[in-house]
């Protein structure tokens, strides 16, 4: 189960984040952002790492 075991790790990067500070959030693993654009970089960041993980 490689994906969940991605999922578990990128949860844990950042498990203790302060979300005032951070508005915007990954729908993920709800790790936080002080910018969306750094939302949608995580975002494509996990997509290209789902796809190296699945290959
Ligand atoms: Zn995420």
């Amino acid at each position: 189960m490689q994906q969940s075991n991605f999922y578990h790790a990128c949860h844990l990067t950042r498990h203790k984040v302060h979300s005032r500070d951070r508005p915007f959030t990954c729908p993920v693993c709800g790790k936080g952002f002080s910018a969306r654009s750094s939302v949608r970089i995580h975002q494509l960041t996990i997509s290209v790492l789902m796809i190296l993980l699945l290959m």
